[in-house]
């Protein structure tokens, strides 16, 4: 019977180390245990009522846009009738899901995606206590319209800006610049700060045709020429800095806005945004006048996936360039 006095969460299982065990030789695999021990978990129901739904079991590298975006429509749904929803997920790809849930869903509910660095045969366990402590943040009122959450290692972060870091250390999530928004104190969550920028493109469809490149120094034109020749609706190039591209690749750059392929130019140093500041060719400000994009702050891998929501949604270039044009970039 469910205690009134507490908040109903749901808790999506998909996977990840939070889910794994050693096997011995097998190394660490996928268990199935999560499910039970979570139902029992006293540090748990003594938070909240808690319904578990074993959704999937697999390591987020096995994780797709497709799977991400079934995902938020089972959230979308099943929310209804809980105060929050916590999903467990592999570290690797984290930050994709909950940036692809942070785009299309429409709740104003806490949504809060949780995570472990170690698996459940390793000494020093973080799996349980950030699942309490995601459980706890979904049952906070001040949790409430502020996009998807991610808890991990006793802090709160956006999904826009949380990153993995770090490959295996508990505080692997970390917000680049602008930090946590909050903490999981043993007697209280504590909020910090807002975020004031989220975007959201309600979709039901992702358009798989982007493709993200990573600049390189000497790096030729390859991979663009492979992009335009697969039918790629939108490049999206990880320049240097500030946006800077070498102008060797400028021809090919040409080559896909000729096609009316978009072309966006995100950065790939750690923080700050791209502007239009160098104007040597193949510099950000030349990049933007022959008509690529500029992303602004947002990593690679997430501006691939608001591509992805974009022309799902729209379809046309056109459209989809002045919705990007009037983002906050
Ligand atoms: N390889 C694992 C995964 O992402 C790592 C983790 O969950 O920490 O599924």
């Amino acid at each position: 019977m469910s205690d009134l006095t507490k908040k109903n969460i749901l808790i999506i299982l998909t996977g990840g180390t939070i889910s794994m065990k050693e096997k011995g030789s097998l190394g660490v695999v996928p268990s199935s245990e999560l499910a039970d021990f979570l139902r029992e978990f006293p540090q748990l129901n003594n938070v909240a009522n808690i319904d578990v739904l074993d959704y999937m079991n697999v390591p987020s590298p096995y994780i797709t846009p497709e799977i991400m975006l079934e995902l938020a429509k089972l959230i979308d749904l099943k929310i209804i009738d809980y105060d929050g929803v916590v999903i467990t997920h592999g570290t690797d790809t984290l930050e994709e899901t909950a940036f692809l849930c942070d785009l299309v869903l429409t709740t104003r509910k806490p949504v809060v995606f949780t995570a472990a660095m170690r698996s459940g045969s390793d000494i020093g366990l973080d799996g349980p206590r950030n699942l309490v402590g995601a459980v706890r943040v979904a049952c906070h009122p001040e949790s409430a319209d502020k996009g998807v959450l991610v808890v991990m290692n006793d802090e709160i972060h956006t999904a826009r800006d949380v990153t993995k870091f770090d490959t295996g250390k508990v505080d692997a999530f970390r917000s680049g610049d602008y930090g946590p928004l909050g903490s999981v104190d043993p007697d209280a969550i504590v909020y910090h700060r807002i975020s004031l920028y989220r975007e959201n493109v309600w979709t039901d469809k992702l358009d798989p045709r982007i493709d993200l490149i990573k600049a390189v120094a000497g790096m030729d034109g390859r991979y663009i020429q492979t992009s335009i020749a697969t039918g790629a609706k939108a490049i999206v190039i990880e320049a240097f800095g500030r946006g800077n591209l070498p102008s060797r690749i400028v021809p090919d750059i040409k080559a896909a806005l000729e096609k009316n392929i978009l072309v966006v130019i995100c950065s790939r140093t750690y923080t700050g945004r791209v502007l239009t500041e160098y104007g040597y060719e193949g510099g950000g400000k030349h990049l933007a006048e022959i008509g690529c994009l500029l992303a602004g702050d947002l990593k690679g891998i997430k501006v691939r996936l608001k591509l992805m929501a974009l022309f799902g949604k729209y379809g046309d270039p056109d459209v989809v360039k002045r919705f990007f044009l009037q983002s906050r970039n």
